[in-house]
């Protein structure tokens, strides 16, 4: 029995299978009881709750869900981990594995598999590349589930906590702040991780907010106005709108800044401001005053 809280022994591990950790697919293995613990109390487990693991990597946080929770399926990409996996996790009944792309599969597929009928949690060290089309893909099905813990860069963590006019404000915090609750729950060290990366990370927990923390007419629109007002930081907000892409259909081009000074008059917001200064209340606002 390998003791996976131990870099040392984890390594051995991973030798005696003939897996070398890639960088290109995330593989920074979290060898920590403590932070183990965070991750495992974060997820709010009862014996009931279902789990949905991303990335299972040597099983250490799998094993360690599988305590807490009712059952855990665990998405690998890495079939070079398969017999690894197997081995570690063999005496966890509760434990499905699942070697796929998580983000290959349909999610609400991976739901039914991993939850049933009820809405689990999911939980994940993250494999950093691909941080935002995780948490796109656990947010555009965000009534599967109630609760998602996740590791990631603490400067992703800043950024999805932030608050308006800060560095660290911007279109990503205002998406997941429209859809979630976002908690944060510990600072993570990369002496923690085999191999150890070169920055610091964060344990987070995301709560659906369902359908959004403000009630807006157009959803889409909505992120459509932040990413316009995001996409040209420096400029007003009124000249940032104006100079938004034809696509993002927001009713006025280059040649309608009466038509787009109107709509801000009447949501009550000044167009010599500059958008990171907005609140989300305040971008709902805007959406709200369209007429459509
Ligand atoms: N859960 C393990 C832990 O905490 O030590 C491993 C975490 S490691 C940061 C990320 C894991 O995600 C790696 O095992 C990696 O192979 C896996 N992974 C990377 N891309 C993936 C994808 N698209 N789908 C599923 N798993 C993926």
């Amino acid at each position: 029995m390998y003791d996976l809280t131990s870099p040392k022994q984890t390594s051995e591990l991973l030798r005696s299978h003939g897996v070398r950790p890639q960088k290109r697919l995330g593989q920074n293995f979290l060898c920590d009881r403590n932070i183990l613990n965070h991750i495992v109390e974060a997820a709010h487990l009862t014996p009931e709750t279902p789990v949905l693991e991303i990335g299972a990597g040597a099983g250490a946080l799998t094993i360690a869900l599988s305590q807490a929770a009712l059952r855990v399926a665990a998405v690998e990409i890495d079939y070079r981990l398969e017999s690894l996996l197997r081995e570690v996790t063999g005496s966890y009944e509760n434990v499905e594995l699942v070697f796929s792309d998580f983000m290959r599969v349909s999610f609400p597929e991976l739901c039914a598999k991993a939850f049933g009928e009820e809405k689990g949690t999911v939980v994940a060290n993250i494999p950093y590349y691909i941080t935002t089309p995780i948490i796109e893909k656990l947010l555009a099905d965000k009534h599967l589930w109630r609760r998602a813990v996740l590791l990631v860069q603490h400067e992703v963590a800043q950024r999805l906590l932030a608050k308006p006019d800060t560095r660290e404000y911007g279109s990503m915090s205002l998406f997941v702040q429209y859809h979630a609750k976002v908690e944060f729950i510990c600072k993570v060290p990369p002496t923690v991780f085999l191999p150890q990366p070169e920055v610091t990370s964060s344990v987070i927990a995301l709560e659906p907010i369902i359908p959004g923390r403000i009630i807006v007419r157009n959803p889409e629109r909505l992120n459509r106005l932040v990413r316009s007002a995001f996409g040209q930081r420096r400029k007003t907000l009124l000249n940032a709108l104006l100079r938004a892409p034809a696509s993002f259909q927001l009713g006025f081009g280059m040649d309608d800044r009466k038509e787009a000074e109107a709509l801000l008059a009447k949501a009550g917001i000044d167009g010599n401001r500059r958008g990171e200064t907005l609140s989300l209340e305040e971008f709902g606002q805007i959406e709200n005053a369209y007429e459509d």
